[in-house]
């Protein structure tokens, strides 16, 4: 009966709710040794231009494995910004990028890269400041004028900017005075997207893949890209349009002001040896 159905419900939701306790205070316990036991890679997805199919850039993705098993970022960073590990994970992340941009100089395969920050890192003036001066203690180690800044895109989401607007807003412009993008990740999905795009000094937004996921089911979605498109024109902002997976996606997207694409329909992300192999690859063909 109905009562009795209620009372199995809420034994369900009970049980949920503790299995899902005890797998984050799992994966919090596992997170704070994982720098430390090597078990994060970064994985690059290649991004192309939709006229020819040529890799003009790629998004870092962090990739982390223990006991033989893929976390989803989806699952890890969540608790990683609550344990507040992110700090030490986001620069070891640009630490990998850096390596990788160093190596692809060496070989002539320069490309830029994308890389994410999470909102946790712009959180406070404090953590603002750390930020930068991992770029000044960067910088040192290069020749001067060396560092790859203009090879730097900086992927942030829309929730980033409801507080501390001043310094925020002054840290992306030393970050852009420096020669780095920035760029608006899942464009379209947060609370505020255009006054953010009126209030902040940025590049780039990346369509998010739910408008594109949404092609094909009708005029009113295929609009929503459109318009998204001609205000990101009218603002001088270039843009991507993030998880195109189906021909019918990419037959939309080629008829629209895009220069740029990424999805599973080009390209995975994958390990840094496949990354530079195809990057080889390309470069030979092309010449
Ligand atoms: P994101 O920054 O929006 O990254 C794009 C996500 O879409 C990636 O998921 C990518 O693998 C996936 N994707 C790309 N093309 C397609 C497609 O055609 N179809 C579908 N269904 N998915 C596609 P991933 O690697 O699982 O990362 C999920 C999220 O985790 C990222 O979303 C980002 O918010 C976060 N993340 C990943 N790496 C980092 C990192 O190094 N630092 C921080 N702070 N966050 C990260
Ligand atoms: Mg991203
Ligand atoms: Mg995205
Ligand atoms: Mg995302």
């Amino acid at each position: 009966n109905a009562k009795s159905h209620g009372r199995n419900c809420f034994r369900f939701f009970n049980q949920q709710i503790q299995k899902d306790a005890e797998r984050s205070a799992e994966l919090h316990m596992r997170l704070k040794s994982a720098i430390s036991n090597n078990e994060f890679a970064l994985y690059y997805q290649p991004i192309v231009n939709p006229h020819n199919g040529l890799i003009v850039k790629a998004e870092c993705l962090l990739r982390w494995q223990y006991d033989g098993r893929f976390i989803s970022p989806d699952e890890f960073i969540p608790i990683a910004e609550q344990s507040g590990f992110i700090v030490n994970i986001g620069e070891w992340v640009r630490n990998e990028a850096l390596n990788t941009i160093a190596i692809l100089q060496q070989r002539g395969l320069t490309i830029p890269l994308s890389i994410n920050v999470s909102t946790i890192e712009f959180w406070t003036t404090d953590l603002q400041q750390r930020f930068l001066r991992y770029f000044d203690e960067k910088q040192s180690e290069y020749d001067a004028g060396q560092f790859p800044y203009s090879f730097i895109t900086l992927e942030i989401t829309e929730s980033l900017m409801m507080k501390q607007l001043d310094t925020i807003n002054q840290l992306l412009n030393e970050l852009r005075h420096r020669g780095m993008q920035i760029s608006v990740d899942d464009f379209g999905t947060g609370y505020s997207s255009l006054s953010y795009l009126a209030n902040f000094p940025v590049d780039q937004v990346k369509i998010d893949k739910s408008f594109i996921q949404k092609i094909s089911m009708g005029a009113r979605h295929e609009a929503l890209i459109e318009a998204i498109v001609s205000m990101s024109r009218a603002l001088d902002l270039t843009i991507v349009a993030e998880g195109v997976e189906t021909q019918a996606e990419f037959d939309f997207i080629k008829l629209q002001d895009i220069e740029s694409v990424q999805g599973y329909y080009f390209h995975k992300p994958m390990p840094q040896q496949a990354f530079f192999e195809l990057l080889a690859k390309q470069s030979q063909t092309t010449i």
